[in-house]
């Protein structure tokens, strides 16, 4: 078959697009001259994205797949030919090997090379993507054509017509016609001369992430001497990121040319280059005061590098009797690279009392019960639902405007197209179209650019999405448009009233202290970014205007409630499903409400069962995410550190309706003190309202930003008092019983052990005093270390959101069917409900099954959120269970030595119901926000995190080298599912405070839409060495087995790297003699970390005039 295969060629016909993949170069060479504007489709990598996220359309595709010559790989005399067609992967072993064999002086340009593929993309785009491919496509952020084209590599084309050689350089990377390939022709391979005796080359990069991040700034850079000596005889830079094409030096090169490997020299060529290349104000992608720095700072790197390089290789006195001036060890910190590592970890936990019965997993650490289906594929999510019978599909049509009358909507064109078969608009909605300041689908006016105004319904996901593109929507621009919290204060623009929590007596104790601080935090958004987009599958019966709804939700209850007012027909006949969730992190609270709502419209009307699935642009665009938070803050304190009294503003960036925002800012005012006990206290807050996409809850609800505030103003308190933010935390943090701002009472115990435990384990001081030794013998690197306390509370804050049902039934096997109102969002939920019904039953986890949480079995839920799920569902099913037993009791009192199944047979004989509710009433929970006072949580989750990094003064680029974990879970449920939780909950924080960030275009358009652009952690970010320990012999009676609820605490610890960064970028400042009392606003990222190491590479940089061009992007925090 496979033989066959290879003798034929390959043709498939789609409806817009064929794939042909010929046998041969010469049947590939003619398919060539017939389809000249035809792709060659290699890894897709590049082909691929465009036709679906840039709706480019080719026609006809040419996959040359098969073509041996494409993947033959020469050595000659003076270099290598490498096939266009070979992987990135397979090139980077090729030039590995070649490096590992030939002397090291032929080897520069492939160490450079091999140096930018191991960062580039992931392991994954690398086994796929082409060598040709990566240079025809010219991107500009290529991390391969700088030194390629610095190491004068030749292109060997061939066509119909014959072979001929380009070179690789700057009129080709640029694209002009004369040096391009020609329609006909293709690239058969790639020549990479060896480097010479005198020749050096090198590379550098600086990217958000080490991995899986384009670059912001890559460059190839080469000088060669004139024999045995230091004279430039050639010299070329080429940077890449920073325009729409690799750019190269060329005329600073020129320039340079005759002249000494120097200091003079190196100052005259950042004149130069920065002259030539500097990227202007508007470029794409922004950051372009950290891109010019890169610029120089990298040519400074590549000036040491081949100083050392000169240093090695020139023994005798130079002519002139130059000497070259020892570089101090110290500086030369700024060559090392970090290197890509795996993260190795120790996770502790107390073991169970080795008189537990075997049979009870409670307080074990039992895997997750999907964990290995997840892992096979097994698993089923919602789009995993097989096609429905009659099954049509939704696209939604948003928004382009941020603030706009609707002028008119005229689908017609779109209904015209193949497989469309209607368009939903709000006059389609029988009942109510969500409220008057949230509407479901817009109806006159738009408030943002991504509000849903309409939905196209079609065969197919494929049709509908291209009918999208057809609705036609005339506009009339309205004004204010508001996107900035700076903005929104000015227009007076709110969501809601003012929120205040205030005790003790401020003014006065402001006039009693020793020192003021005062000063301003901008914290950017997050967006939730779970693994599984909103989707939902809604089908209509035939009877009764019923619906199943099977979505993906934290709040099946939500769907049910507003699927049913939209409708108008009652919460009955509907009925939500959810199996699993891909990842909700408070982005499936109230959200899927509204897909779920609109997709139900549209089953409606068109009596068809209706999918949903929104890809990650749209989710990401009409969704919204975390807050943004803008705060002013006044901090009084004495000499010593102890903070008397604080004024504190925070305003959110809410977006266009309320959605969660009052919550969110009345939780972060409630939390913001965090861990410490400061008698005199003044929090404000409001949210804003603004043309953005509304943002929702999200995992810590406000604690997040709240926390990273209080610790701000905790490091600009110890830079003022000289002292370091750990003895600052340690003097203000609660010490005994005492009350919170909102007056509920609170006992530090577990902080201060969680904090002491912390101290140790990570053995701070001593590492303390190691990073300072290391910060005195390195100027570009440093490193940093920072311990955070957290006391974070739990729960919803209202006695009503904490009630919880379950549902249990034993049949007649013996084996028991668990439900519960408590969604499985990937934290294990369901695991520990059958942990807790086995314990209770006294039958081992193996009789019991959870199938799905089901609006119909357990009704009125409420959204599983506010890390308190587990926790009271599992009083709900521990409820249920001790009902069933006691009514086995008389029944295992006259057997007692029967079996479980026995006893059950015995039950169901005697007709004693097999099946019963749990409930559970739920912790009592109230806030005052009249008075500010109140009893809002029913307990708190306290930790301490430990973590250490390493900076690049240079390039921004930091290290996560350890993490140190102690929080507080009290008795476990599942430590296992627990450290899983407060990992990952850690991992996202890191994420949060350093990496992720979203961008916004001055006309308020969310430039960041896919993982292209917004940087999630990956895998070579977590902390070299990852310690997370549960303290042990802590007990919580408030929740069930004495347990504590950990899924959304772990989040806030992830700021621990943060203060590291801080710490570290401290250090460096101080030794440029510069203030350290800087706020750093979050994230910390490269760019962020770079500018504040400012040194005299930030202060040569051009600095435009905000006033002479329009930015690419907006602050909104
Ligand atoms: C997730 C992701 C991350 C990435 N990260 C990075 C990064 O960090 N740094 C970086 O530099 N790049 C990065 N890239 C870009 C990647 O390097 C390119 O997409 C890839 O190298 C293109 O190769 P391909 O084989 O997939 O090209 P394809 O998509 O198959 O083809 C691309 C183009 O090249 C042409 N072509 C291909 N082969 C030939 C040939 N032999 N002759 C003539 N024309 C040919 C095709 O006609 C087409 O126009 C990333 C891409 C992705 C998807």
């Amino acid at each position: 078959m496979a033989e066959d295969l290879n003798k034929e060629t390959l043709t498939f016909y789609g409806e817009r697009v064929t794939w042909i993949s010929p046998i041969n170069l010469n049947e590939l060479l003619e398919l060539k001259v017939k389809y000249p504007k035809s792709p060659l489709v290699m890894g897709n990598t590049s082909v691929g994205p465009a036709m679906k996220f840039q709706g480019h359309v080719h026609p006809v595709l040419l996959s040359p797949a098969r073509i041996s010559e494409l993947s033959m790989v020469t050595k000659t005399n003076d270099g290598l030919t490498i096939g266009a067609g070979c992987s990135l992967d397979q090139v980077m072993q090729i030039l590995m090997d070649e490096v590992s064999k030939l002397p090291e002086e032929k080897t520069r340009t492939y160490r450079g090379l091999v140096k930018h593929l191991k960062s580039l993309a992931g392991q994954q785009i690398r086994n796929m993507a082409s060598l040709g491919g990566h240079i025809i496509n010219r991107h500009g952020y290529s991390d391969l054509n700088p030194i390629l084209a610095v190491g004068n590599a030749t292109l060997n084309l061939i066509s119909k017509e014959g072979r001929r050689q380009i070179p690789l350089n700057e009129q080709f990377l640029a694209g002009l016609e004369d040096a391009d390939l020609k329609p006909e022709e293709i690239l058969e391979s790639v020549h990479i001369p060896h480097s010479e005796k005198w020749e050096f080359v090198a590379a550098f990069r600086q990217a958000q992430c080490q991995q899986n991040a384009f670059p912001d700034v890559t460059c190839g850079m080469r000088v060669l001497f004139k024999e045995c000596t230091d004279t430039i005889e050639g010299f070329s830079i080429f940077y890449g990121g920073i325009g729409s094409t690799t750019v190269s030096a060329q005329k600073s090169c020129q320039q340079l040319l005759g002249r000494r490997w120097n200091a003079l020299m190196l100052d005259e060529a950042y004149r130069l280059v920065l002259d030539e290349v500097s990227p202007p104000g508007s470029t794409p992608g922004g950051m372009v005061e950290f891109k010019r720095t890169l610029i120089v700072s990298f040519l400074f790197k590549f000036y040491l590098e081949i100083l050392q390089e000169l240093k090695k290789i020139i023994t005798l006195p130079l002519s002139n009797n130059h000497q070259y001036p020892d570089i101090s060890e110290k500086f030369l910190s700024a060559l090392e690279e970090f290197p890509v590592t795996v993260s190795r970890g120790v996770q502790e936990f107390q073991g169970v009392d080795p008189n537990q019965p075997p049979h009870d997993p409670v307080g074990r650490p039992i895997h997750h019960q999907s964990g290995i289906k997840h892992a096979t594929g097994e698993a089923i999510f919602c789009d995993d639902l097989p096609v429905v019978d009659k099954e049509l599909f939704l696209a939604l049509v948003t928004s382009t405007r941020a603030h706009a009358k609707i002028i008119s909507i005229d689908a017609s064109e779109a209904l015209e197209l193949p497989g469309v078969v209607d368009v939903i608009t709000a006059k389609d909605i029988p009942g109510t179209n969500g409220t008057d300041d949230d509407t479901l689908l817009a109806v006159d006016e738009v408030l943002c650019v991504g509000q849903i105004i309409c939905a196209v319904v079609a065969e197919s996901d494929v049709y509908a999405k291209r009918a999208v593109e057809k609705v036609k929507i005339i506009y009339q621009d309205q004004e204010p448009v508001i996107f900035t919290i700076e903005d929104a204060i000015k227009h007076n623009s709110y969501l809601s009233s003012e929120k205040k929590l205030e005790q003790g007596n401020v003014e006065e104790a402001f006039e009693n202290v020793d020192q003021i601080i005062e000063g301003e935090m901008h914290i950017g958004g997050q967006e939730h970014f779970y693994m599984e987009t909103q989707r939902v599958l809604v089908i209509p019966k035939t009877e009764d205007k019923e619906m199943e709804i099977y979505i993906s939700s934290q709040d099946p209850s939500f769907v049910q409630k507003t699927v049913s007012s939209t409708l108008s027909i009652p919460i009955n006949r509907i009925t939500c499903h959810v199996k699993r969730v891909g990842g909700g992190f408070g982005g499936k609270v109230s959200k899927p409400a509204v897909y779920g709502a609109i997709t139900a419209v549209a089953a409606n009307k068109t009596d068809h069962p209706i999918r949903l699935v929104l890809d990650r642009k749209v989710d990401m665009l009409t969704k919204g995410g975390r807050h943004p938070l803008f705060a002013k803050y006044k901090v009084g304190f004495m000499n010593n550190g102890r903070i008397k009294a604080m004024d504190v503003k925070c305003y959110i960036n809410g977006g266009y309706t309320l959605d969660d925002s009052e919550m969110v800012i009345e939780y972060l005012l409630l939390k913001l003190e965090n861990a410490y006990k400061i008698n005199n206290l003044r929090f404000w807050g409001q949210p804003c309202k603004t043309n953005l996409p509304s943002n929702t809850a999200f995992r810590g609800f406000g604690f997040p930003q709240g926390g990273l505030l209080m610790e701000s103003c905790i490091t600009a308190v110890a830079a003022k008092c000289g002292l370091s933010p750990e003895k600052i935390r340690e003097k203000n943090m609660y010490k005994r019983v005492d009350k919170t701002i909102y007056k509920q009472a609170y006992s530090p115990d577990k902080l201060i052990r969680c904090w002491n435990e912390c101290l140790n384990k990570s053995s701070y001081h001593s590492r303390k005093a190691e990073v300072e030794n290391f910060n005195s013998k390195n100027y570009w690197k440093k490193k940093g270390i920072a311990i955070v306390p957290m006391k974070f509370s739990v729960g919803f804050g209202m006695t009503t959101y904490h009630q919880a049902a379950a549902l249990v039934h034993i049949y007649t096997d013996g084996s028991v069917l668990v439900s519960h109102g408590g969604n499985e969002l990937g934290q294990g939920i369901h695991t520990k409900m059958l942990q807790i019904a086995s314990r209770e039953l006294k039958i081992p986890m193996s009789y019991m099954h959870f199938c799905e949480t089901n609006t119909a079995t357990v009704p009125n839920t409420i959204a599983t959120a506010a890390s308190i799920g587990s926790e009271v569902n599992g009083k709900a099913v521990q409820n249920a269970c001790q009902i069933l037993l006691k009514r086995l009791e008389p029944i295992i009192k006259k057997n007692p030595e029967g079996t479980w199944e026995e006893w059950v047979a015995a039950a169901f004989e005697k007709r004693i119901s097999l099946s019963a509710t749990g409930y559970f009433r739920g912790y009592k929970a109230n806030m005052d926000w009249e008075k500010g006072e109140g009893d809002p949580f029913p307990y708190y989750v306290e930790g301490a995190a430990c973590s250490e990094v390493e900076i690049d003064c240079l390039t921004g680029a930091h290290k996560n080298i350890r993490t140190d974990i102690v929080l507080d879970a009290s008795c476990s449920i599942n430590p296992a599912i627990d450290i899983g939780q407060i990992e990952g909950a850690f991992i996202q924080g890191l994420g949060l405070y350093t990496l992720e960030e979203l961008k916004y275009s001055p006309e308020g358009v969310l430039l960041c839409q896919g993982p292209d652009e917004y940087k999630i952690p990956t895998v070579t970010d977590i902390p070299e060495e990852f310690h997370v320990s549960l303290l042990t012999s802590s007990q919580n009676p408030m929740a069930i087995y004495s347990s504590k609820g950990v899924g959304e605490s772990g989040m806030f610890l992830g700021c621990s790297v943060f203060f590291a960064i801080s710490d570290a970028v401290a250090a460096a400042r101080k030794e440029r003699g510069l203030t350290d009392d800087f706020i750093l606003n979050s994230p910390a990222t490269p760019e962020r970390i770079r500018m504040a190491c400012a040194d005299k590479f930030t202060e040569m940089i051009p600095i435009d005039d905000a006033k002479t061009f329009k930015p690419w992007c907006i602050p909104i925090a």
